[in-house]
Order: structure tokens, then sequence, then C-alpha cells
């Protein structure tokens, strides 16, 4: 088996890592494997520019602020997720691209008149990290370990694992970021200790309770909040900037979407200085427009100002904190580390907040933009059979239960079970000769089911005519080490295996991902295409040049005919660059030029006779 790659898979930005020097000497090192620009993580924006091409990252957040409504950043938040989400016209009502209805009720986004799902534009990142990974390894990756928050869904992780899939990656495990994080310490450290693991990243925050004995990982309790992060502090500053300015110059930035961005990108910016620094200069020339003329936002802007327009979003994660420790049953002077994840975690406010309710120092060690993906190649690696297994014990992050009489929802496996897990119900009629029943599978913590969201509905059919109440069947819920959940039934009455219809409440169908991985696939050509072309244009440019010298010097020692032929070949050639030719005749031609240099060449050095 070839390497297993470790990938988080951010909000706002995503990281690849690898176990390196596993087979040969030397220790075994887990390394961030830096992309084509040589940074250690990517943005996790895609864009696809007017003329249709798709561009990924670094590449594709440069051009944001040109290309607003066909840039797609903090896709993640739409993972899995319907349209009418609350949370999701949330974000939709924040962000410059299109977020829309599919038919089957899930959130899309719709990118220049052609509508994508969420694991479709994720899976470009992870194919961009996929390449990163096959460049440094110097051979193909298919397989990979990717993390998602501890409070994903099963519809999320459905989604992260079809992302995977349709970036030809074997999703070898979805695996939960803090466990992850904790992983990544967990290494080289065996004695038994408990964790905390805070983790404040662009768009979700974390808390989970570890405990880690022997090598054994257990998560104790998870809680967080799906969504608040970085981007939230960001848009604190956001609104107070372009209040401050509309109240100067009349303009609200935020009503023009160029405008926005710079806005966006400045406050980021300010927020990242403030971290090292007690004041910056805020600096944005020529945002607007007024009646006398081109505006511009200057402003100094000190730390301390920072944090008191975020000190309740800092709060809120404390009061998170504060459940989920009350979940674990723990005192926070019972915790024996604090690991701090996710790139928020740098503010210095947040480093304090932590610290007093922990009343100690959080780890240092690893960077906290990278050990969620160190992590995840190291399970990679533990799967792989790289190095020793490590248990990893999950737990569930939410119930999942069905629906029951009055629209109650009754839990079968509570939040925090242990996974993998599985829990068997029995089922009946509730009419005489019944033929089916039909059962609603979802998951969430609120007590009637149309407040919880819906994972899939089906009908246990074929059932033999019978008196109410007598049919008996079993219906058996798994979550696998993924925390993914697969239903099967079996008729005790006949023993027979029932044929379970689930359809998914959401995603993609694997009609679906399967098309969109042959799109995937036909993506990686016309890049590779593209590639080719431009090397081949590159040579056959200098071919030209070069050629055209010796003619120069040399024609005199050519028959005119040679000579003719030449130039033409040439002319061909240049013709073909110009008219964007395709890649095959562009081939050719250079071919035929080439042979003619040689021809040249072989006159020069006295090898043929004119004549
Ligand atoms: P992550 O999802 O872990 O990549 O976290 C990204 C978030 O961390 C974004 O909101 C960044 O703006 C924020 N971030 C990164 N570096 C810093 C820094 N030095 N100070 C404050 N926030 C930062």
């Amino acid at each position: 088996m070839g390497k297993i790659i470790g990938i988080d898979l951010g909000t706002t930005n995503s990281c690849v890592a690898v176990l390196e020097g596993s087979s040969g000497s030397g220790d075994p090192e887990v390394k961030v494997i830096p992309n084509a620009e040589g940074a250690r993580t990517t943005p996790s924006v895609i864009a696809m520019t007017a003329s249709g091409e798709r561009l990924v990252g670094q590449v594709a957040k440069r051009q944001a602020t040109a290309n607003p409504e066909a840039t797609v950043h903090a896709v993640k938040r739409l993972m899995g997720r319907k349209f009418d989400d609350a949370d999701v016209q949330k974000h939709a009502a924040s962000v410059s691209y299109r977020v829309v209805r599919h038919e089957n009720g899930d959130a899309w986004v719709d990118l220049r008149g052609k509508e994508l799902s969420p694991p479709e534009i994720s899976s470009m990142v992870l194919a961009a990290l996929r390449e990163v990974a096959e460049r440094f390894l110097g051979e193909s990756v298919t397989d990979a370990v990717i993390t998602v928050p501890a409070y994903f869904d099963d519809a999320q992780r459905q989604a992260t694992k079809d992302a995977g899939r349709i970036a030809g990656l074997d999703v070898k495990r979805i695996l939960n970021e803090p466990t992850a994080a904790a992983l990544a310490y967990g290494l080289d450290r065996r004695e038994a200790q408990r964790i905390a693991v805070y983790d404040l990243g662009g768009g979700t925050f974390d808390i989970s309770i570890l405990e880690l004995s022997d090598g054994v990982f257990s998560v104790k309790a998870t809680g967080g909040d799906t969504h608040l992060g970085g981007e939230d502090f960001d848009v604190r500053l956001i609104d107070k900037l372009a209040e401050e300015f509309a109240k100067q110059h009349g303009v609200d930035l935020r009503k023009d979407r160029a405008s926005l961005q710079r806005l966006r990108e400045a406050a980021e910016k300010a927020k990242h200085e403030l971290s090292s620094s007690l004041e910056t200069e805020i600096n944005v020339p020529f945002i607007g427009v007024g009646p006398s003329g081109p505006l511009h936002l200057e402003r100094p802007l000190k730390r301390s100002e920072l944090e008191i327009l975020t000190r309740d979003l800092v709060e809120r994660t404390i009061a998170s904190c504060k459940a989920v420790m009350a979940d674990a049953k723990f005192q926070p002077a019972q915790i024996d580390q604090v690991v701090l994840v996710g790139g928020m975690t740098r503010m210095p406010a947040v480093q304090r907040a932590v610290r007093e309710f922990f009343a100690r120092d959080a780890h240092k060690g690893v960077n906290p933009d990278e050990v969620v993906a160190v992590g995840a190649a190291i399970q990679g690696a533990a799967l792989g059979g790289a190095i020793d297994e490590v248990l990893l014990l999950d737990v569930t992050p939410l119930a999942i239960g069905v629906e029951t009489g009055g629209g109650v929802f009754t839990r079968l496996i509570p939040r925090n079970t242990t996974v993998p897990t599985e829990k068997s119900e029995i089922f009946t009629t509730s009419v005489d000769n019944q033929p089916f029943v039909p059962i609603h599978v979802l998951q969430g913590e609120r007590e009637m089911a149309a407040d919880n969201r819906s994972l899939a509905r089906f009908e246990l059919s074929g059932i033999p005519p019978a008196p109410r109440g007598v049919p008996k069947i079993q219906v058996t819920f798994r979550v696998d080490a993924n925390g993914i959940l697969g239903v099967e039934a079996r008729d005790l009455g006949t023993g027979r295996s029932q044929s379970t219809h689930v359809t998914p409440a959401s995603g993609l169908t694997h009609a679906e991902i399967d098309r969109l991985v042959g799109e995937g696939e036909k993506f990686r050509e016309t890049d590779t295409l593209r590639r080719d072309m431009a090397e081949l244009r590159n040579q056959a440019e200098t071919l030209l040049y070069t050629t055209e010298q010796a003619l120069e010097a040399y024609s005199d020692l050519l028959p005119p005919e040679k000579v003719e032929s030449v130039r033409m070949d040439l002319a061909e050639l240049q013709r073909l660059l110009g008219s964007g030719g395709d890649l095959q005749a562009i081939r050719d031609a250079y071919t035929r030029l080439e042979n003619a240099t040689f021809e040249i060449a072989e006159a020069m050095y006295g090898g043929g006779s004119p004549g």
C-alpha cells in the first residue's frame, strides 16, 4: 500500500502531512508538506475565472476581490447542510458567492451559472493537496485520513467522505479534529493524562476532553459551536470599520462586493498583526468613491479595541468549555494538558481566557495550524501499518434515534457513546396486515423529531400478513469508526434479512458521485494538457529564436531550397502558436523544425556539402 496522507480540511485553511522515514533508517517523522508556493497551509478557497478556469488555494484567494461572485470560501459551513437551515441562510447572507437550493433541498453553490455541490467544491481543495503530496513523495497517492470537527453529524461526515472520493481519494478514516490534535501530542507521550483540546479555527469552535493512557485515547466529551470562528472576529471588525466609514463618508462599504472583500482582507490582516503587536495601522486606499472623489480607509487600531469588540466571542468559547467539563464530570484542575488548535489561538486574549479557565498554560510545541494534519498523518501511518496501531476511541457527537408516535425523538444511541457502536431495536406494525413499517432516522439533541436533523427514511417492506403488533423486525443501527451510520433490518419471524431502502435525507447519490469522479479526472486531464501546452510553447519559442539566429548566420552554407523549407517550417510553427493550435499539431511542427535545425547544424559542421 502507498502512503496514507493526513488532511486537515479546514474552513479557512487546509493542511496536508505525511509520516516519513518509517521504512528506512532514521526515526519516523511527520512532515507537513509545503504547497507549490512554499506555504505549509493552503487557503480552502476555490474560484472559477471568466474563461472557465478553476483556481484553488492562494491563487484563488488572491483574485477574490476582482472575482467575488465566483470565489468560494468557507464552503465547509455548507457541507451536508440543507438550504433552509438557519445557519446556511446566515452564511449565505455573509458571503459574496451565491448559495442556492438544490432540487433535493441541499445547499449548493452557483458558480457562473453552474450549480456545484459543497463536496464537489471541497474535492477541488482535496485534489490540490493530493497533488502537493504526490509531488513531494514522487509517487501517486490514493489513500487519506481526513479530519472533521467533532460536532459534524452524519450528513456532514458523509459529505466529507464524498469530497474525498470525488478527489480520487480512498478515505481510510474520518477523524475528529481534536482527537487528531491529541494524537499529534500523544505519539511520544505515553503517561496517563487528561487533555483538553481547545480548537478555535476560521469557522468552528471545538472543545474536547480526552483521556490518554497506554497509548489509548478516549474522548470523554466533546462540545463547541459549529458557527463560531475567526471569521466572526473579522466580521466584528469589518462592521465597526464600515459603520465608522459610513458615518464619516455616507458610504456603506459592505454594499459593494469588491469593497467588502478588501475590507475583509484588511480586517483579518489587522487581527493577525495585533496578535504580536499592541497597535497596527489599517490602510486601504481607494476603497470607495464619494461625491468628491475616491475614498481611503485609514485608521490606527489598538489590540485593546479588538479585544473589546470580540470579548463576548471569547466568552462564548469559555461557556462551551464549562458545559463540556460538566459533561465529562471533571473540574478544570483535573486537566493535565491543554492543547491549542487553530490559527485563532494565536490571539493573546484567547490564550489568556484559556489559561484563566484551566488554570494552566497551554501546551506549546506543535504549530496550531498544523497540529490536526500532523495527527491525521499519524493515524494514516497507523492504519497503513507503518507504525504501531494507535487505538483510538472516539464518541458520537450527537444522539442518533428514530421518530416515534406524536413526532417524538426516541434516542437509540445517546451522544458521547464510544464508536464503533451498534444498537438494535424491535419494530412492529400498528394495524392488522400492515405490509410495511416506515422508519425515520434522525440525529440531534432536541426532544421533538422535527427539531433534529433527518438522516434517512426507509420502509421495512414485504411483511407477511399478520395481526398488528405480531411481526417483529429487528433494526440494527451501526456507527462505524468514522462516526457514519449504517442500518440493517432483520425479520425475526422468518429470520431473513429485510431489505431496507435507505434514502439519505441529503447528500449526493452514488450516481452523482461517480459522475463527479469522472469529471474530476477530466479536469486532471485538462490541467495536465494545459501544463504540457505551456511547456511546449516555451520550448517552441526558444526553438524559433535559435533557428532564426542560425538561419541568419549560416543560410549561405545551405542550399536555397533547404533555407526556404526551414523558413516555411518556422512560419508554420509560429502560426500555430499564434492561433492557439492544438497540442499535437504544435508538437508535430516543433519536431519538423527541430529536425530541420539538425540539418543546419550538420551543414555548419561540414557534415553535408551543398548540392
Ligand atoms: P484555521 O482554521 O486553523 O486555519 O484558523 C484560521 C483562523 O485563524 C482565521 O480566522 C485566521 O484569521 C486566524 N489566525 C491566523 N493567524 C492568526 C494570528 N496570528 N492571530 C490571530 N488570528 C489568526
